[in-house]
């Protein structure tokens, strides 16, 4: 069992995850093209995404993110009105992750807000690869793919499970009134 430790680029927003072990969460290679333009936003395309134009996530539990320092500097933006919930540190621009609503248990962790070492530290589960292939900026081998089907029927599974033990709260991000913490920007893209 092991924590990720969180840290912005310029190090004003830290935090830590629960304990976490090899079952814990989903890690996977987004190509899709809301991923891209959210690092677009943030001018951060070189630091976030691949060559392929994949943002790394690593979905695990609402919950077990935790802010330590920097509150202050969580903003959030959105592509469309009723598009995700994107979460980044205005004071570095350094990207935290994706939710849906309050009551939806998931977070998706982007890679740029976690402390490198401790990812090898924590012995967390396999990345599984590619998945929305079609948005990448080359091609994506067939090996490097993630099968859609097994990701899916995960990150069902995990939602449900998290929801049952309520690890939807409590929320760095959402209030007890499920709004928010901060007004999200929303962009008409
Ligand atoms: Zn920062
Ligand atoms: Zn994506």
């Amino acid at each position: 069992m092991a924590k990720l430790q969180l840290t912005c680029s310029c190090g004003t927003v830290r935090g830590t995850t629960s304990d976490m072990n090899g079952k814990t969460g989903t890690r996977i290679m987004c190509c899709c093209n809301d991923c891209q333009s959210f690092a677009k936003f943030l001018e951060q395309e070189g630091n976030v995404l691949d060559s392929y134009g994949a943002t790394e996530i690593f979905q695990i539990p609402l919950s077990y993110v935790k802010i330590t320092e920097g509150n202050e500097q969580i903003a959030c933006m959105r592509l469309s009105k009723k598009g995700m919930y994107r979460w980044y540190a205005q004071c570095c621009n350094t990207p935290i992750g994706n939710t849906m609503t309050a009551g939806i248990p998931f977070i998706g962790l982007i890679h740029s807000f976690i402390d490198n070492s401790s990812i090898k530290d924590a012995k967390l589960s396999d990345n599984l690869g590619y998945l929305q292939t079609k948005f990448a900026r080359k091609t994506v081998y067939s090996d490097q793919q993630a099968s859609q089907f097994f990701v899916m029927s995960k990150i069902v599974f995990n939602l449900i499970n998290w929801k049952i033990k309520g690890l939807h709260k409590p929320s760095v991000f959402f209030n007890d009134n499920g709004q928010p913490v901060v007004e999200p920007k929303i962009l008409n893209i």
